[in-house]
């Protein structure tokens, strides 16, 4: 018997990646649905490899496809079908939030790529999951390394997770340099190969925070035992401290397919020709440093609004989305996305967030202060 898998986010980095690995593991999956934001002539494409029984553009596209869905209901529509046991949200953004709490409540799988989810709704997510019986298996590469280091021990024998950041490019420029670096400059990241969002909040180090939010969630661990790591070569995808002081890490090329595959077979493991043979001579040397707080101040302000909880990671989240984007459109500075942060979340304290409503509501105010605080 095939899993159905339904791939949200499937034109994207994430999702075309996820199709290779579905595509080799044919005898194991089968694609059930599909949904795209924008990209309609690649969403074709996958649909005649794939033949799916769902289709969906969130954006409506020029030419028309008999039974595609359209808008952004789409989304939660292939996550909640019954022919979906696995749904992998690999969306960007805020938007991906509702599909997720659509798939727990329903009991499926969750292979989540979109770290916004548990970011923003962190204790709805993980009440949902306990309401239909759903689990979530992480996509980010340092929370599969996370699950894989901690394997089937109980939280409790976890004194600290470590992190590891790449450090981005600018990991080693002067203040100064950073706050004026060019998208170009921005999006040309040193080790992985990911989608612009993604690689902007990894120059700036905001994904990092955005991560150990995530890994607070997905592991109940407090945030005064997850630390964060600068790994230049991308290898080490992090670590677990154990109580007795033991060290254990996972590692492996910088690609996204053995994480994908692991959150489609976990907590099995299936052979596969995709991910190369690691070299650790090849790969050689591995080196750390300390995270420049300082230089990178995303990073601290998102831990922060970890800590502070209630709506803070919402409007962290939302206040970094709203300023990528005029980032990436060429109107403000790369300085003026942490900047534009700090004062949403200053402005934002203590907003309402006990209900998916109150987190969506603080998420578009978050996104109105910075507009209005940047001039655009
Ligand atoms: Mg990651």
């Amino acid at each position: 018997m095939t899993r159905g898998v339904a791939l949200l986010g499937s034109t994207g980095s994430i999702g075309t990646t996820a199709l290779r690995v579905l595509d080799r593991h044919r005898d194991r999956f089968r694609v059930t649905g599909l949904t795209a934001f924008t990209n309609e002539s690649i969403l074709a494409e996958q649909v005649r490899a794939f033949a799916p029984s769902y289709i969906g553009l969130v954006r409506n596209g020029t030419a028309t496809h008999a039974g595609w869905c359209h808008g952004e209901s789409c989304l939660v529509d292939a996550a909640s079908r019954d022919d979906a046991d696995i749904v992998v949200n690999a969306v960007v953004g805020s938007v991906g939030l509702r599909a997720t709490l659509a798939a727990l409540e329903r009991g499926k799988r969750v292979a989540l790529a979109n770290k916004e989810s548990l970011v923003m709704g962190g204790s709805l997510v993980t009440a949902a999951a306990a309401r239909g019986g759903g689990e979530i298996v992480p996509i980010d590469s340092e929370h599969s390394a996370i699950l894989q280091c901690i394997g089937t021990r109980p939280v409790s024998e976890v004194r600290r997770i470590v992190l590891t950041a790449s450090g981005g490019p600018f990991r080693d420029w002067s203040a100064d340099r950073i706050a004026n670096a060019t998208p170009e400059q921005t999006l040309r990241h040193p080790t992985w190969q990911m989608g612009p969002k993604i690689t902007v909040d990894s120059a700036t180090l905001a994904n990092k925070a955005l991560e150990v939010i995530e890994a607070h969630y997905l592991f109940g661990i407090p945030y005064e035992r997850i630390d964060v790591v600068v790994h230049p070569q991308s290898i080490v995808h992090s670590f677990v401290e154990f109580i007795d002081g033991s060290v254990v890490a996972q590692l492996g090329a910088p690609s996204m397919e053995l994480p994908i595959l692991y959150a489609l077979t976990y907590p099995d493991r299936v052979s596969d020709t995709g991910v190369p043979t690691f070299d650790p001579v090849a790969r050689s040397p591995l080196t750390f440093e300390a995270v420049r707080h300082d230089e990178f101040p995303a990073l601290r302000l998102g831990i922060e609004a970890g800590r502070a909880g209630g709506a803070a990671p919402a409007v962290f989240n939302a206040a970094n989305e709203q300023a990528v984007a005029l980032y990436l459109d060429g109107r403000i500075r790369f300085g003026d996305i942490a900047r534009s942060i700090g004062g949403a979340l200053e402005a934002l304290v203590g907003a309402a967030s006990g209900s998916l409503d109150a987190i969506l509501h603080a998420d578009t105010e978050a996104r109105r202060h910075v507009k209005e605080q940047l001039g655009c």
